[in-house]
């Protein structure tokens, strides 16, 4: 009996203890909304601060707004909407512009939409989706789980459709909106130009029309209104590598429980939308998301921290930056300019040391050399980079051909320097097909440059620089391979 007793109090004692933690968790916030509203503008990346925009202004003016949220580490639409509709990362979800495009999204999926999320939870919800851009509705939201979904060839067109929808008396749980005007700005005349700018203030403008066909219609009474963004774009136009103005997005919310001027923590990524929009409606998250909630946002609500996720990818993303070109590495232009001037002075000392040795007949330096001339191959690969996220792929082909030249050089030059070193027959064809080949990577990655821009929605070949710059690494490394069999056979 006593014993039992003991139990009891034990068991109060937890409950106390436990109530202040519930409360927490289930603050006057967590399913508080019966409507969220995500209004997604392409391309527009952090750049509303920029932007003269009176409706922005008005429906933020007591919600919670972060201009420097982080998009995905691949700065790219699919990737990115994905990671927002999914609440996980790029890598997790696997979903890309030409999978989005091409392959419709039905069935089981092993990282579902907050949509999918939400027909679990709400049978007999309204859900709609409304676009610019058709792969989201394609190849991103689930085909089979009853969303209404609208795709419409300019976003006045799309909004105007969005008007209709409300003003005829829909009342979605939850609501999408992609608009792509300000992708198209950004492509042709790039983040600093006037057009851009110009564009973010018309896309303003269509986004009062939104929320004010959601608000006279008294959605905002127990709505969520949410705009966010893809990613940015650099000064010249373009987007896929990870430069401050390619990845900076912003997420702003306005609603009952929102905190007035909050302005979300720095750990905030575009697809903690993900995690906000489940939140609001009560809907608990599934464990392999690793969006969250951040702080400053709901009132009475800690921000959370971020669970690392299982994918080794996003670690290498977020841990490790300086083994990985572009399209992982966080480089700012300042440590490519440092990693060329690096590579650069690397690869002067290893021709000096090539010519000394030739001179004095050193072999050990020919070694030397051509570790030099690797590590030259590698940060030089780094630092031709610098232009393309500068935009200037003309510039890039062109230092990278150059540098190319110079590594292939100095290899040859070491080649000969070598004391003993008979450059002929076998040896010499082997030597020869090698440097061939590694000459040949400059006319390949072109190419796939090419092929890929024409691919992918206008944007950079994330993906093909950098298996073009392992490709090349791996070139430079059989050079050396074969070079010191050559070697060693020789010296026996
Ligand atoms: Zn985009």
């Amino acid at each position: 009996m006593k014993k039992n007793i003991s139990v009891l109090l034990a068991l109060l004692l937890f409950a106390v203890c436990a109530l202040p933690t519930l409360a927490a968790r289930e603050s006057e916030s967590f399913g508080a909304y019966e409507h969220v509203f995500i209004i997604g503008v392409d391309g527009a990346g952090g750049f509303f601060k920029q932007a003269d925009t009176p409706a922005f202004d008005r429906i933020f003016a007591s919600g919670a707004v972060n201009y420097a949220a982080r998009a995905e580490t691949v700065t790219i639409s699919a990737e990115n909407w994905g990671a927002i509709l999914c609440g996980v990362s790029s890598f997790t979800h696997g979903i890309d512009n030409g999978l989005a495009a091409s392959v419709e999204r039905s069935g089981e999926v092993a990282c579902p939409t907050v949509f999918s999320l939400a027909r679990k939870a709400f049978p007999n919800a309204e859900l709609a989706s409304y676009v610019n851009w058709e792969p989201i509705n394609h190849g991103i939201i689930e085909s089979d789980i009853g969303v209404l979904k609208e795709t419409r060839d300019t976003d006045e067109e799309v909004t105007d459709a969005i008007c209709d929808y409300f003003n005829g008396g829909a009342k979605p749980t939850l609501f999408f909106v992609q608009l792509d005007s300000v992708d198209h700005a950004g492509h042709e005349y790039g983040c600093e130009s006037e057009e851009y700018i110009k564009q973010i203030e018309i896309v303003d403008g269509l986004i009062g029309r939104i929320y004010d066909a959601i608000s006279d219609n008294g959605l905002m009474e127990n709505g969520l209104f949410i705009v966010t963004s893809d990613h940015g774009h650099t000064p010249h136009g373009g987007h896929g590598g990870t430069s401050r103005t390619e990845s900076e997005v912003t997420v702003a919310a306005a609603g009952g429980t929102i905190v007035s001027g909050g302005v979300l923590d720095k750990d905030t990524r575009n697809r903690d939308v993900a995690a906000i929009a489940l939140y609001a409606l009560g809907l608990e998250r599934p464990a392999h998301m690793t969006a969250r909630i951040p702080a400053e946002l709901f009132q009475n609500t800690e921000g959370e921290k971020r669970s690392a996720g299982k994918d080794i990818r996003e670690l290498i993303a977020l841990g490790l930056p300086a083994i990985a070109p572009v399209s992982w590495s966080g480089f700012t232009p300042a440590l490519y300019v440092t990693a060329l001037a690096c590579g650069l002075a690397v690869l002067l000392f290893a021709a000096a040391t090539a010519i000394r040795a030739a001179m004095k007949k050193r072999g050990a330096l020919g070694l030397l050399v051509f570790l030099l001339v690797l590590l030259s191959a590698v940060t030089g690969t780094y630092a031709s980079r610098l232009f393309i996220i500068w935009d200037n792929l003309l510039l890039y082909a062109v230092i990278d051909a150059i540098f190319l030249l110079c590594v292939s050089g100095v290899i040859m030059c070491a080649a000969y320097a070598y004391r003993g070193f008979a450059f002929r027959g076998a040896k010499r064809t082997a030597c020869t097909a090698v440097l061939s080949l590694f000459l040949a990577a400059e006319p390949y990655e072109i190419v796939v440059l090419a092929i890929n821009t024409l691919i992918h929605h206008g944007t950079r070949p994330t993906y093909s620089i950098t298996l073009s710059a392992f490709v090349q690494m791996a070139l430079v490394a059989a050079a050396l391979l074969v070079t010191m069999r050559s070697l060693r056979s020789k010296n026996k």
